[in-house]
């Protein structure tokens, strides 16, 4: 493939024609061998190679366009991957090899100078769509936890300082379209043509090209903290400590008391740091799924709806507001979530903290055993997020002690406007 200085201006778009190029590789979603499988190529540096809809960074690929249209990052620039590989070696888990069990991710996408090095060496721009490093946590609920001797500092795990030492794994949505569309339970094309509709016709090749079958949404990523050996997390026999936590920035970065969200988050990390202290595992999963993926301006005028109406913010009429504004209570589609535990080659959790029945279905449903629910502690919830509480306790969430009552409900009440 030639070396050109400048991306053409010339535009194609994909529905003018059929537009298979001999550079282009085939894709077997689930086949044992990488150079089998085939990389998933979506970068735009050569057009010709390309064999996914929707191109790399997930929702970045809109500031992207905007610094090259600026002039300030060179459109055809190539990442020099050295030096960039995991600090250790996941993979390849036998979940991988199976085309049904991970379908919203790539587990090739961990690495590809490595699975694909002879097509690097050809000139292919192969991306990568997960990133593994090492860190150092400092929580001040993990300094509680150690100040209140719930947590001890053992050098490795938790350090003298109380540092938390983790591994974090990045990883970009890479959606392979059969897959989704089998999970889901329906018909592929359909799948597609709502796809393409709902986006605002932002990918004519859903309806155009469908030789392509994988795509890269322009969603949030996914991020895991792993605490202790990330490579125990495929055995069954290490205890394993997991949350499954869908993002809420208002609670978990900023503290918002409305909701559970950043207390069962720190909860979860401090009892997956004590699991790899006790010779276990620990993981953290944070799914970009703001507002039950509903959007955070969504999220905002539900909160309103709820403090403004008659007989004030109770739990009884908690989902039903959401569902008002929004449309639905929820549209997070757990199905796909477990594929980020799949990819670690998780077969059994020991501790899930989630109190979700449909994160708990969806993770028992693709075949990994859970052994024990965690509820987050009655003394974690803050007061104005009772009315949250309660009422998925009412809707079959899981917890110990049982839901309240309809009228209990009615008198479980939040904060109005103004208080
Ligand atoms: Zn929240």
């Amino acid at each position: 493939m030639e070396n050109r200085k400048k991306r053409t201006h010339h535009l194609i778009l994909a529905s003018h024609t059929n537009l298979k190029f001999k550079e282009t590789l085939p894709i077997e979603w689930g086949a044992k061998d990488p150079l089998q499988r085939g990389p998933v190529v979506a970068s735009m540096t050569d057009n010709k190679a390309r064999n996914a809809i929707g191109a790399h960074s997930g929702s970045y690929t809109v500031y992207r366009a905007m610094s090259i249209a600026s002039g300030k990052f060179p459109p055809l620039h190539r990442p020099d991957l050295n030096n960039t590989q995991s600090p250790v070696p996941l993979g390849p888990y036998a979940q991988w090899n199976d085309p049904t069990k991970i379908v919203s991710l790539d587990p090739w996408g961990l690495d590809p100078g490595i699975h694909f090095k002879p097509l690097f060496d050809k000139g292919y721009d192969i991306r990568p769509t997960i990133a593994v490093t090492q860190a150092h946590l400092q929580i001040p609920e993990i300094s509680q936890a150690i100040s209140q001797g719930r947590l001890k500092s053992d050098g490795k795990v938790v350090l003298a300082n109380g540092d938390v030492k983790v591994t974090k794994v990045a990883i970009e949505p890479v959606w392979y379209l059969p897959g989704m569309a089998a999970r889901l339970g329906v018909d592929e094309g359909d799948l597609r043509r709502i796809l393409f509709q709902e986006t605002g016709g932002m990918y004519p090749e859903f309806v155009t090209r469908r030789d392509l079958k994988v795509w890269l949404p322009p969603i949030g990523s996914t991020t895991v903290y792993i605490f202790g050996n990330p490579l125990d997390l495929s055995d069954s026999k290490v205890t394993l400590t997991c949350r499954v936590h869908d993002e809420c920035n208002g609670s978990d970065v900023f503290g918002s008391d409305i909701c559970t969200c950043r207390p069962y988050l720190m909860y979860g990390i401090e009892d997956a740091a004590r699991t790899a202290q006790n010779g276990g595992v620990g993981l953290i999963a944070y799914y970009r799924k703001e507002g039950r993926a509903l959007g955070e301006v969504t999220k905002f005028l539900v909160y309103n709806a709820r403090k403004r109406q008659v007989g004030g913010d109770t739990a009884a009429t908690y989902f039903h507001r959401t569902e008002c504004v929004a449309g639905t209570e929820d549209a997070r589609f757990q199905e796909f979530m477990p594929d980020i535990l799949h990819f670690f080659g998780i077969r059994k959790i020991h501790n899930l903290h989630s109190m979700s029945n449909m994160k708990y279905d969806a993770i028992v449903k693709s075949g990994i055993e859970v052994e024990n629910r965690i509820s987050i502690p009655d003394n974690l919830i803050p007061k104005d997020a009772m009315v949250e509480m309660e009422a998925k306790k009412a809707a079959g969430y899981f917890s110990k002690d049982g839901a309240k009552t309809a009228a209990g409900l009615k008198k479980v009440r939040g904060r109005q406007i103004d208080e």
